[in-house]
């Protein structure tokens, strides 16, 4: 077992993740923005990469089907982290998980009335948690996208999402109204993996902790 797999979304996760792997000496041999490849080669023949969606980086690891993965805390806190080792912030993949509504809507308003409000989210840990904190009842509304038009057409009162530069935010007429937390991609290690292939394993870690930019 002196083979290892690191599990990736492409798009912005991969990107930022391209030169700290570079960093640690890998370099993937396709583009997976051309490539239709989901498993890719690598300049080391002991190290793969497999392209999976966002929000399953965190299962292919807990199950070993990969041994490392790169993963915004947004999709960590929706799957819980079992069997993950979550040993850095890579400081990557930066933005914000934000409440939004309306630009009419009185957001503060309404949480100072104890008003029962309708929050349409993909993210249904977050906001659950947010929003037993803050002691606000709230009817939570299970979405895989777009939320942001959620409130528009009356699905919901606000959304919880993430927000970069509040330019999809402004094009719908909608506002940050709360800041629940910074967002950043960690590296994630399954657990065993770390124990039994601690030799290949161990040089990556330090190269990306050498890497990463504060
Ligand atoms: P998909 O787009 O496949 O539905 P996703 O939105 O979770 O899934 P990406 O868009 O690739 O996947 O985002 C990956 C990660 O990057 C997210 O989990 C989050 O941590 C972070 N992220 C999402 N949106 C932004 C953004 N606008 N700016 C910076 N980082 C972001
Ligand atoms: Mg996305």
């Amino acid at each position: 077992m002196t083979d290892i797999t690191i599990a990736l979304s492409k798009g912005r996760i991969f990107d930022d993740t391209a030169p700290l792997l570079k960093a640690a000496g890998i370099e993937a041999l396709d583009d997976p923005e051309s490539s239709r490849k989901l498993i890719l080669a690598t300049n080391r023949n002991n190290v793969r990469l497999i392209i999976v969606r966002a929000s399953d980086v965190p299962t292919y690891v807990q199950y070993g089907a990969a041994d490392l993965g790169i993963a915004g805390k947004d999709v960590l806190l929706e799957h819980g982290g079992i069997g993950l080792y979550q040993p850095l912030d890579l400081n990557i993949a930066r933005c914000r998980m934000m409440v939004a509504a309306p630009e009419s809507f009185d957001y503060d308003s309404a949480v100072r009335k104890g008003a029962r409000l309708r929050i349409a989210t993909k993210y249904l840990q977050t906001a659950r948690e947010h929003f037993a904190n803050k002691g606000m009842h709230v009817d939570l509304i299970k979405l895989y996208g777009s939320m942001e038009l959620a409130p528009l057409v009356g699905l919901a009162d606000a959304i919880v999402d993430l927000v970069s530069s509040g330019n999809t935010l402004k094009a719908n007429h909608l506002k940050a109204v709360e800041e629940i937390m910074p967002i950043s991609s960690r590296l994630i290690i399954n657990q065993a993996a770390l124990k039994l292939k601690r030799t290949i394993i161990q040089p990556v870690l330090e190269a990306f902790s050498q890497a990463i930019e504060h």
